[in-house]
């Protein structure tokens, strides 16, 4: 953001003004600068056709998000997030992170996708942006501290009650391995799927 500031690139006409490999070098440091410039220059575009953003955003939200969706590059959470912090509209943020705690805490199941995450949070939580907002940024910050890939359980505030956490410190190997509960046990099986695996395949979501 700070590269776009200073090359005044602040609103979509002057960013669509920019040559496609000065925007590249622009965003480089945000990492696969390649596609985010592609998906940026559809973005701005269609917001450009749209007239004023502000209206654009305001449309009706299932609508809107189909529409977001059938941009290029663009999934589910990127819909989301340009959803509820720049539309300031009701659409819950499902990430790596979100996935992985709400499995362990059994929020929803094991193999849950997207739409079961996002669902659960909707069903929970007053449909309020900024409550969406704010519940989101603790999720991702007790996943950072706390609910890692290994996760780091003895100091999660949300040890109690979590089956994953207590079986981790346990010692339980399927549970270390990052594998679902098997037929009411934490002993595992011969499941082969690692906890980087799994991250993977949150990552891919968005
Ligand atoms: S107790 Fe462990 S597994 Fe459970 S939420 Fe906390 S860090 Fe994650």
């Amino acid at each position: 953001m700070e590269n776009l500031r200073a090359a005044d690139a602040r609103d979509f006409k002057a960013l669509l003004a920019l040559p496609p490999r000065r925007l590249e070098t622009l965003i480089r440091p945000s990492g696969y600068f390649r596609q985010k410039a592609r998906k940026l220059r559809i973005f701005a575009e269609r917001a450009r056709e749209r007239g004023r953003l502000s209206r654009w955003l305001s449309r009706p939200l299932p609508e809107l998000r189909e529409e977001l969706l059938g941009l290029w590059g663009v999934g589910p959470e990127t819909a989301d997030s340009i959803l509820l912090y720049a539309g300031g509209r009701p659409a819950f943020v499902v990430d790596a992170y979100t996935l992985r705690l709400g499995r362990r805490l059994g929020w929803f199941a094991p193999r849950s996708g997207y739409a079961e995450a996002q669902d659960f949070f909707t069903r929970a939580l007053a449909r309020r942006p900024e409550l969406y907002g704010e519940f989101h940024a603790l999720v991702v910050e007790l996943a950072k501290r706390h609910c890692r890939v290994r996760p780091a359980c003895a100091a999660c505030p949300l040890l109690t009650g979590c089956r994953h956490g207590a079986a981790c410190l346990a010692g339980s190997p399927a549970a270390r391995a990052d594998r679902p509960p098997r037929r009411g046990t934490w002993s595992g099986g011969s499941r082969r799927r690692t906890g980087r695996r799994r991250e993977r395949r949150g990552r891919r979501i968005g």
